[in-house]
């Protein structure tokens, strides 16, 4: 797996148009380069060039229009998404965040059955529209139960919207905001999605929430005359749209930690790699070494994982639902992961982190911002545990092996998701155990089976009470230790499709393994735990297995070989 380098591009798995797209985006951010970047970061510009640029080259347009609309050769292709997203996390979450809520935005309208607003919305998509997606409130957060933003049905039979809503990319320049609510009739009230134009002139822009290049809105809209023509969905489908959009955009927050990473890291070697102090490079502290490998392994890692969800969303159906685990996955773990990643890197380069030239500088502020959109990690969490059980004592064998897939094909299931917060205890997963035991020849990944083997012994023979289930803060490690296993089988069924040299797959799990005894431990010491459970989680504390000779070759041939590879024009 190698790391994004827009100097030599390779999107040779992509076909021609979408090719040239990624090469134009690269050619826009480098022909604007470096010091325009940064300074618009600084001075908070609202990225009206961008969108000029997107809006010529048709953009979101081509990546956001669903086949059956616009173009003749449409489609929601999401292994083209997911680069267009690693390539704009690469030159500034800002860029990403506009085209990250227009695809929140988007989705109601592609999952809703309003055919005349979706040909609508594929005629703004090529006019270069941005779009928004107003699910939150200001006094609700996670708990949309909660949203009070009004529909009320008149006796014409149209509607009238009242409210407000709080924290909405794109909100100021959005041709829709597909908003959610609630609809009001003589008999009840029941969920809504409805198109909302933010140029009209009862949405009332109150302000702009954070002070940073993007708009995130606080939005009101009173008296706000809405028709049957701007109802996406009503009810059930509603309150499923919104979870079922949010299913497969959060994995756009993983590709953009991705972006983010990679940029970083070439700073940091390229900066490292020429410091000395004390008579010897930085590169060659030994602890430079190592958390230069950390970080190294943990960018790979969660690339693999990223790409090997993206063939699982690709690939899912109402009988094969596995993704619903892997996608806040890449949220979640990606997300923090990529935390983990930034936070190497920046302990290597120290000060040089905060120079105003650096695009470091931006990566360490908006690495923290990607786990807490589309649900926290905790929320990710607490939904992903639900899937534990069935992941260790019931699995599925008969479950396809999935190939990759990265071809070009229209992605119609994720808009016919149906309800993705039920039948949770149905889904299935195929056996990790298989998945490890190939890999058993590598040290680390045998510890790491040894480890595993001790967490399911844990979980079959010491589960966690009544009220330690209650209890989220002992949910959410056990959940990391959880969703470590089932990251580290992603990583390897990527890792053997990618032919990863298993030099740098055995040093991925030197760090697991480290993660999992870290893991291990903070349950270990909880206030609430038994002695049986201390008794098993104790087989989860391990240590690597060092390598030197290895150490030093990927290091070398991997990390250093990048030192240089690629810096931003100026
Ligand atoms: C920059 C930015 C851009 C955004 N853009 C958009 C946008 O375009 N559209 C949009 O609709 N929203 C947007 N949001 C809102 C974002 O998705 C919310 O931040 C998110 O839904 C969580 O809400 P909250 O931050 O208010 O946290 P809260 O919901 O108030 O949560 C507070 C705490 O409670 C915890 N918690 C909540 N529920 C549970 C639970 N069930 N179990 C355990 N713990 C729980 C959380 O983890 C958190 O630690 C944006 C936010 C920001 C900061």
């Amino acid at each position: 797996m190698k790391l994004l380098n827009p100097n030599k591009p390779d999107y040779s798995f992509l076909d021609e148009k979408s090719r040239n797209l990624m090469l134009k985006t690269i050619e826009y951010f480098e022909n604007r380069g470096k010091s325009k970047l940064l300074d618009d970061d600084h001075n908070k510009v609202w990225y009206s060039e961008f969108l000029e640029f997107q809006k010529k080259e048709k953009a979101f347009s081509i990546l956001m229009t669903p086949k059956g609309y616009g173009e003749s050769d449409s489609r929601w292709d999401s292994t083209r998404i997911m680069e267009f997203n690693n390539l704009l996390g690469f030159y500034g979450l800002a860029y990403w965040y506009t085209w990250q809520v227009s695809m929140l935005g988007l989705s109601p309208i592609w999952i809703s059955k309003n055919e005349t607003l979706k040909k609508r919305t594929a005629k703004l998509l090529e006019d270069g529209e941005i779009f928004a997606f107003g699910l939150s409130e200001k006094e609700h957060g996670a708990d949309l139960i909660g949203s009070d933003m009004m529909l009320t049905k008149n006796p014409d039979g149209s509607y009238t919207a009242n409210g407000d809503k709080f924290y909405i990319g794109n909100g100021n320049k959005a041709a829709i905001v597909s908003t959610f609510g609630k609809l009001k009739t003589d008999r009840r009230e029941e969920f809504v999605f409805f198109a909302v134009d933010s140029r009209h002139k009862n949405y009332n822009l109150v302000q702009n929430i954070v002070t940073s290049q993007n708009y995130v809105a606080e939005f009101q809209v009173k008296d706000y005359p809405i028709t049957e023509e701007d109802i996406l969905s009503v009810g059930r489908e509603a309150w499923d749209t919104s979870l079922s959009t949010i299913a497969f955009c959060k994995v756009n927050l993983g590709w953009g930690s991705i972006g983010i990473c990679e940029h970083a890291f070439y700073e940091s070697i390229t900066h490292a790699s020429k410091r000395r102090l004390f008579n010897q490079y930085v590169t060659e502290f030994t602890q430079v070494k190592q958390l230069f490998m950390d970080a190294y392994c943990r960018l790979i890692a969660m690339k693999h994982f990223a790409y090997r969800a993206n063939d699982y969303m690709r690939t899912a159906s109402d009988k094969d639902k596995r993704y619903l685990l892997f996608n806040p996955m890449v949220k979640m773990k990606v997300t923090t992961q990529g935390q983990d990643v930034v936070g190497h890197l920046w302990d290597i380069i120290a000060a040089k982190g905060l120079n105003k030239d650096q695009y470091f500088e931006m990566a360490i502020r908006d690495i923290q911002m990607l786990p807490k959109l589309e649900g926290t990690v905790h929320v990710n969490m607490v939904l992903v545990l639900r899937f534990m059980k069935n992941f260790f004592f019931d699995k599925d064998i008969s479950l396809p092996k999935i190939p990759m897939s990265r071809e070009a094909k229209d992605d119609t299931y994720l808009f016919n998701q149906g309800a993705t917060t039920k039948g949770f205890d149905k889904i299935k997963f195929h056996d990790y155990e298989e998945v490890y035991k190939e890999f058993a020849n590598l040290p680390n990944v045998k510890t790491f089976i040894e480890q595993t083997k001790s967490f399911k012994d844990f979980l079959e023979f010491a589960y966690p009470d009544n009220s330690q289930r209650e209890d989220i803060d002992f949910m959410l490690t056990i959940g990391e230790m959880f969703t470590l296993v089932a990251y580290g089988m992603l990583v390897l069924e990527n890792a053997k499709l990618d032919k990863e040299d298993m030099d740098v797959v055995n040093l991925i799990f030197d760090v697991f393994v480290r993660d999992f005894t870290k893991y291990a431990s903070i349950v270990y010491s909880k206030a609430s735990v038994h002695e049986t459970q201390q008794k098993h989680l104790l087989g989860i504390f391990k240590k690597s297995t060092p390598n030197k000779e290895k150490f030093d070759k990927v290091y070398n041939d991997y990390i250093l070989s990048l030192a240089g590879v690629y810096e931003m024009k100026a």
